[in-house]
């Protein structure tokens, strides 16, 4: 069973990957995945690996890093699937602790219904969970679920993990261009993701080569509508849309200083003038930075804002 990484994540600092399933078992078919389209969807927990193997690996795969001088920040599971799948995760992460590094998984939240999938993720030390919508129609027309989901069930579900919980609970909505992005539709997601208090609810739109061509990215206009929304609802919201890899908090420099803190959320303009300001930054930056391609600015409830440009 492959671990793989170690890789550095803006979320998790640096990441071992572990891979608990194999490629493409999925309870969903997003058509934004960057897997491609779910060869093998089931609903149905089982048995992929022995998880002692999985362990021993992982073992092995930490000892080399460790002669390197590398200590990964989380073991986290973000395999080629759906990891609540595996009817042994609760094991492996039993397993994994004795590493004494905390444990993440990256879950759909499409079984978090079952009780024993919410005492399975009760072991991780960070868990984050997909709300693309709580719309059936545009759940539907974004994850593609297996026939057997019911989302009222996956919401109770994430409700009910979210109120047992002990350890870091954060959400990821994952934003297609005329699907999921509407202000409606984002005011409803936002208000369930409010009464779920994730300590950071993650705002995404597909920033790699997706499962099906016409799902479209969402523009920054969109994505700083979006994060309006959600901190209107009261939540600590982030945009991830292709930064992650080096918006760590810029170089010292006030123009990079203001790049990484609008790689992650929009900034009003009289704020980002206050910001540049106090940092020395000489007059008409925050334009220099927009002719030079570097921000983008939108306009939310007659506001200004600014928002790093996505990569191409
Ligand atoms: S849940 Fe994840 S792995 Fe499954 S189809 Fe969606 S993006 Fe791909």
């Amino acid at each position: 069973m492959p671990v793989f990484g170690p890789v550095p994540s803006r979320r998790l600092g640096v990441s071992l990957g572990i891979n608990n399933i194999p490629p493409k078992h999925c309870t969903y078919s997003c058509v934004y995945c960057q897997l491609g389209r779910t060869s093998s969807m089931t609903a149905e927990r089982r048995y992929f690996y022995p998880p002692a193997g999985l362990a021993v690996e992982a073992g092995r795969k930490l000892d080399k890093l460790a002669a390197a001088g590398v200590r990964p920040d989380y073991l986290t599971f973000v395999p080629d699937g759906e990891p609540t799948l595996d009817v042994n995760l609760g094991m492996e992460l039993e397993l994994l602790k004795k590493h004494g590094i905390k444990t993440a998984v990256i879950s759909n939240a499409s079984l978090v219904f079952m009780p024993e999938v919410r005492r399975d993720l009760a072991l991780a030390d960070l868990v984050s969970l997909k709300v693309d919508s709580v719309d059936e129609e545009a759940w539907r027309a974004v994850d593609r679920p297996h026939g057997a989901l019911k989302l009222r069930d996956i919401l109770e579900g994430v409700a009910s993990f979210a109120r047992e919980y002990k350890g870091r609970l954060v959400t990821e909505t994952m934003l297609v261009k005329g699907v999921n992005d509407g202000e409606p539709a984002l005011r409803r997601t936002a208000a369930f993701l409010a009464g779920v208090k994730p300590a950071m609810a993650y705002i995404l739109t597909p920033t790699r080569p997706p499962a099906e061509p016409g799902a479209e990215k969402c523009g920054e206009e969109a994505m700083t509508a979006a994060w309006n929304i959600f901190s209107s609802a009261g939540l600590a919201a982030e945009i991830v849309a292709g930064y992650e890899g080096n918006a760590f908090g810029g170089g010292g420099r006030p123009e990079e200083e203001l790049l990484a803190i609008c790689s992650v959320h929009p900034m009003r303009e009289d704020a980002a003038e206050e910001f540049l300001g106090r940092a020395g930054a000489a007059p008409g930056t925050l334009g220099e930075l927009v002719r030079r391609g570097l921000l983008a600015r939108s306009v939310f409830g007659g506001a200004v804002f600014y928002l790093r440009k996505f990569g191409k």
